[in-house]
């Protein structure tokens, strides 16, 4: 298999689909090698920020994100017993945005969207079933390695973009680390019908609670509400899926609901990492493939489809290219990675589990003082809306709107 022209992406995640498009729009033939014979269909992302829909108009994918999703102009920073300590409204950055909400959408219909636009295009293939085991390249050809119905196949492609997530097979093929750590603590993912307003006042569509133990985030998506909790060591995968274990964490911080009114129960390791380097040779590796962060603050996902727009504008004009001129791809997004998603995913994380009676008080008394500021208030929303990110990098001019 050859195909010296086309660019070969590796995974059909969101992120390896959203590169695809952006190539494919710009008429440059992709090839989409996906291990798994159907899409994943899991409860991950749901977080569009503003900064991304603003950067995905043209593409057309922001329409189709706001016709699948909910807009949700506010967040709050709440306490299980506290109630409401502050809240941000997007409405305070409306200048410097189309978009002044929260986009809630599973990212699972982004990529359904997406498959079904590639395969109107005919200089696309996706190639599902189709599993990366080892990769090399030389100074013009990358050759890949993939197993299809049990069979070994090689394939050569000029450029290769690996959006094959956190486990990446072509990272560690290129012998790089993804330097970070992993937190002690899993996080138990719930999603139900149950109209979470019913037990909370005044609760907005996107909600952080602060606790010493049962620190949350509770969102609002199109069909259902769905919340996060820790899962520390001592209980088990298999336990924690249990409807006992479900219903012992439930009953104290909202008895109206059982585990028999979930729809969705999950648990996801947590990490932050990022990779030394975005590029090698003819590879670079784009998504969780490059970094992974802790979903406080709704980055990661955001922070892929970021790389994509900046790889994607490389690839224009790519055929006569060499190496140097993807140079800026590194540049651009891996300081973004550390810089804008690390930090505010960290500190999100570390606000939410403070476990000092005091210095909760100081938080939440931060927290207040922020949101009745109106140019501090506005410059959280800018950072926790990736636009300063998308300003820094340059993919996003700074202009008012
Ligand atoms: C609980 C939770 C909530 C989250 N919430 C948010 C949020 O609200 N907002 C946000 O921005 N981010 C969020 N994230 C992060 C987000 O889910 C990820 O950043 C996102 O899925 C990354 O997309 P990706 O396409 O890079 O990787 P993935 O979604 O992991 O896709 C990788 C694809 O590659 C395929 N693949 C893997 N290995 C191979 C191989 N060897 N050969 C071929 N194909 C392969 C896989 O099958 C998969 O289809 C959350 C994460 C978690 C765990």
């Amino acid at each position: 298999m050859s195909n010296n022209k086309a660019v070969v992406v590796i995974g059909a995640g969101p992120v390896g689909l959203t590169l695809a498009y952006l190539l494919a729009q710009n008429q440059i033939p992709v090839i989409v090698l996906e291990k798994q014979k159907q899409l994943q269909k899991d409860y991950r992302a749901s977080t569009f920020h503003a900064g991304t829909l603003d950067l995905f108009e043209e593409s057309g994918i922001t329409q189709a994100l706001l016709d699948m999703g909910l807009a949700c102009p506010t967040f709050q920073y709440r306490g299980w017993s506290e109630g409401k300590i502050a809240e941000f409204d997007h409405a305070l950055i409306g200048e410097f945005t189309r978009h002044p909400y929260r986009l809630q959408c599973e990212q699972f219909k982004l990529s359904e969207y997406l498959v079904g636009e590639l395969s109107k295009m005919p200089h696309v293939q996706i190639l599902m079933g189709h599993e990366l085991t080892a990769l090399s390249q030389t100074s013009h050809d990358v050759t890949l390695q993939l197993i299809h119905q049990g069979k070994a196949l090689e394939m050569h492609a000029a450029w290769v973009c690996a959006s094959d997530g956190g486990r990446s097979v072509a990272r560690k093929c290129l012998g790089l680390e993804f330097k970070g750590f992993t937190y002690d603590e899993r996080i138990l993912v719930l999603g139900t019908p149950y109209d979470m307003r019913q037990s909370f006042e005044d609760l907005s569509f996107i909600n952080y609670f602060s606790d010493p133990v049962n620190y949350a985030h509770m969102l609002k998506i199109p069909d259902l509400w769905r919340m996060s909790l820790p899962l520390f060591a001592h209980v088990s995968d298999e336990e924690a899926l249990t409807d006992d274990y479900i219903d012992s964490r439930l009953a104290p911080l909202i008895p109206a609901l059982s585990s028999d009114q979930l729809q969705v129960k999950g648990i996801y390791h947590v990490h932050q990492r990022v990779v030394d380097q975005y590029q090698v040779g003819r590879v670079f590796l784009v998504g969780d493939a490059a970094h992974l962060n802790n979903p406080k603050g709704g980055m990661g996902l955001n922070g892929g489809l970021h790389d994509a727009m900046s790889l994607a504008h490389l690839f224009e004009d790519y055929v006569a290219r060499d190496h140097e001129h993807f140079a800026d791809y590194e540049k651009q997004r891996r300081v973004e990675a550390i810089n804008a998603i690390h930090h505010q995913t960290q500190s999100n994380y570390n606000a939410l589990k403070e476990s000092d009676d005091a210095e909760r008080e100081k938080l939440f008394s931060r927290w207040r003082a922020l949101a009745n500021n109106e140019s501090e208030a506005r410059e959280h929303l800018l950072n926790s809306s990736m636009i300063n990110s998308l300003w820094r990098c340059g993919l996003l001019e700074k202009t008012a709107h």
